[in-house]
């Protein structure tokens, strides 16, 4: 009976909005403890708008916009997106570049004019002890939204905020894991002011922010060292490690090839609330089995 099972198993799961690629772990799902999250593009909508620009020269907020969008022109990041699209709106003309470089997790840089041109994370510029005049950086993180700064030859020119939007299912999805008494955990490389924000929106159990790629996946194991069977859940290509390390990979559809071809289930229409249904289909599907 058992392959009549899995062939049900397969359109069931096809309704739902789920492609299984590995079976072994689609039928660990049963026993998951934990549900660890990335933030962008999963909780939340991974659309960012331009909401405040800061200078902190004597260039003016279009310069600022121009400069990042130039080099945010060849980033796959959601930030870029939404850099470029204001600066689309606002009709700014972009700068010839050269030498473009992602720096994973912390941003990206690039050459106009002979100059280093950097947008990076608020981590970045800690980590370098740059100081700043940060009352509007507190503010807006407050406020729930990604701030990344311009920096022009090691000179802090500049800090753009981005806001986001949380997903409508994320926070029934995570009431729903409570009920069956799994854990909701959140695993961002974004701010510990706005991961924050947004976990508590959701109602998050545990929150990690600030955390780099290949942390990502050392997060993954620590948590699984607490006798916690876990699954991942991202989008990005810095989720990707994170996604092989867990007991179930799960990728959102609208992410990156790279997290979906690390993943053992993906979310075709990239709704968190599918997670709901791989638990009660693989219940449904392997309790029978033995
Ligand atoms: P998440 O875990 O939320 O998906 P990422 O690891 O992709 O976040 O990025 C972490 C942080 O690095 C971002 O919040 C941002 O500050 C910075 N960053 C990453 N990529 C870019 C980019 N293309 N432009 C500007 N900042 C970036
Ligand atoms: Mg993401």
């Amino acid at each position: 009976a058992a392959p009549l099972v899995i062939s049900v198993s397969t359109a069931l799961s096809a309704k739902h909005g789920l492609l299984i690629r590995k079976r072994p772990q689609f039928e660990r799902a049963r026993n998951i403890d934990a549900v660890i999250f990335d933030k962008t593009g999963t909780l939340t909508e991974g659309k960012f708008g331009v909401t405040d620009v800061q200078t902190f020269s004597d260039m003016d907020e279009n310069k600022i916009l121009s400069y990042a969008a130039t080099v945010e022109n060849d980033s796959e990041h959601p930030i870029a997106t939404g850099i470029l699209n204001e600066a689309m709106q606002r009709k700014l003309k972009l700068h010839e570049m050269t030498h473009f470089n992602s720096i994973t997790g912390v941003g990206i840089e690039g050459t106009i004019d002979n100059r280093n041109i950097k947008v990076v994370s608020p981590g970045y510029i800690s980590e370098q002890g740059i100081s700043f005049d940060d009352q509007n950086f507190n503010k807006w993180s407050e406020q729930g939204k990604t701030v990344v700064f311009l920096i022009i030859d090691e000179e802090l020119s500049g800090a753009i905020a981005l806001a986001d939007k949380i997903k409508e299912s994320s926070k029934q999805t995570v009431e729903q894991l409570h009920k069956r008494n799994i854990k909701a955990i959140m695993l961002t490389g974004d701010n510990r002011k706005v991961a924050n924000y947004v976990a508590e929106q959701i109602g998050i159990d545990e929150v990690y922010a600030e955390v780099l790629p290949d942390q990502k996946a050392e997060k993954v194991t620590e948590i699984q060292k607490r006798g916690l069977v876990v699954a991942m859940t991202g989008d990005g290509i810095n989720d990707a490690p994170a996604l092989t390390k867990a007991d179930v990979g799960i990728a959102v559809g609208a992410g990156t090839d790279i997290a979906m071809d690390s993943a053992d289930i993906v979310l075709v229409d990239s709704n968190p609330k599918d997670i709901l249904a791989i638990f009660s289909l693989s219940k449904r599907t392997f309790n029978k089995l033995v």
